[in-house]
């Protein structure tokens, strides 16, 4: 592992000089273990512009640090920031004096740096947004491998919870037994917390699982997804429970149809704004558009949610990213909710690839009636 984390960490390096930096100093925890290998909840990076590198942790991890990151200096020390701007000839810390010290310019992670550290830099750092993330937007194929796994186990937990998808199941129950499955099958964590929206509650996107029975005649939405060595799945299936009525078709069959023009729609090459047009136009033109109250995908790796965003706005800052590319994990879940009666979402994670998507979550998107 070690050559990949070396070349992601020179994917970074390559970054500075637009942003004015000698160095960057990474803090956040997801950010730390892409560059360095090591999962942990305290610990920070320092990547020069020569791609050369020093991590900081405390007690805790310093034995893992060592043998995963045998290629980089690591420092011991509970105040991992401090230690390494000390370490580099910045001010404060308690850590380390000397060492390969005077990177110049450190720049700052602007959305995960603390008040503490930043205080402690002094001056005005470059502030760089999201270049550890925009390096992360494409994926190299090991951990797309990953995500196919997490995916795999997603759809597989689907179908073994399907029997327990009857009449008097309360959704607390389905979301607490598909975690179960998943867990069984092999996954770390679920991705993130079930959502299980059976009848009215359906209307709601990120209903929490309640007490509620499942009643024949409703529509029950399920979004969950494994994580599998650090990567998030995500995946959103909405069934019948017993026959579905007339409206209840008719809006399954329009959110089928956004959502396959939606993946139809994600070509590299291709904009964010326009992927999401795809779908969102058929909704629109339905009468619906009112009801589709979110963004149509977003990017899923070490996070649920990364960049690229499909939304109807062209994004701010495209992160030299602002179309599509080769390798990048995105998922399209397009939903209509009707306040009082209920919704339907269907969410697929796929990898935009120049010869086409690759789809990843394969359960069936038939309206499956239970
Ligand atoms: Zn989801
Ligand atoms: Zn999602």
């Amino acid at each position: 592992m070690t050559a990949l984390h070396a070349r992601r960490r020179e994917n970074l390096a390559a970054l500075l000089p637009a942003h004015e930096a000698d160095a960057i100093l990474v803090t956040h925890a997801v950010n730390v273990y892409y560059l360095t290998g090591l999962a942990s909840s305290n610990a920070a990076v320092l990547v020069r512009g020569d791609a050369t590198a020093t991590l900081a942790t405390d007690s805790r991890y310093i034995g893992a640090a060592r043998s995963v990151c045998d290629d980089i200096e690591v420092i011991e020390e509970r105040d991992v920031a401090g230690a390494l701007l000390a370490a580099e000839g910045g001010t404060g810390g308690s850590g380390r004096t000397g060492g390969s010290g005077g990177s110049g310019r450190i720049g700052i992670e602007a959305e995960h740096l603390s008040v503490a550290a930043y205080v402690r830099l002094g001056g005005d750092p470059p502030r760089l947004s999201e270049a550890v993330e925009s390096v992360r937007t494409v994926k190299d194929e090991d951990e797309i491998a990953l995500l196919r796994t997490a995916c795999e186990i997603t759809d597989r937990a689907f179908e073994a919870v399907l029997p327990a998808l009857r009449p008097g199941a309360t959704e607390r129950e389905i979301a607490r037994a598909l975690e179960r499955h998943m867990a069984g099958l092999g996954a770390e964590a679920p991705a993130f917390e079930a959502i299980v929206a059976s009848g009215p509650n359906g209307a709601i996107p990120h209903h929490a699982p309640s007490d509620r029975p499942l009643e024949r005649g409703d529509l029950v939405t399920m979004d969950f997804g494994a994580r599998y060595r650090g990567y998030h799945a995500d995946m959103t299936r909405t069934v019948a429970i017993g026959e579905p009525s007339g409206w209840q078709r008719e809006l399954y069959d329009l959110v089928r149809a956004a959502q396959a023009a939606g993946v139809e729609a994600l070509r590299t090459g291709t904009a964010p704004h326009e992927v999401d047009a795809a779908a969102r136009d058929l909704i629109t033109g339905a009468g619906y558009g009112e009801f589709f109250t979110h963004g149509l995908g977003h990017g899923v790796g070490l996070e649920i949610h990364e960049v690229p965003f499909l939304s109807p706005r062209k994004p701010e800052r495209d992160h030299g990213h602002a179309r599509l590319e080769d390798r990048v994990p995105i998922t399209v879940e397009p939903g209509v909710y009707l306040p009082g009666r209920g919704g339907v979402r269907i969410e697929d994670t796929l990898v935009a690839r120049d010869g086409g998507p690759e789809l990843l979550t394969r359960t069936t998107k038939e309206l499956l009636v239970l």
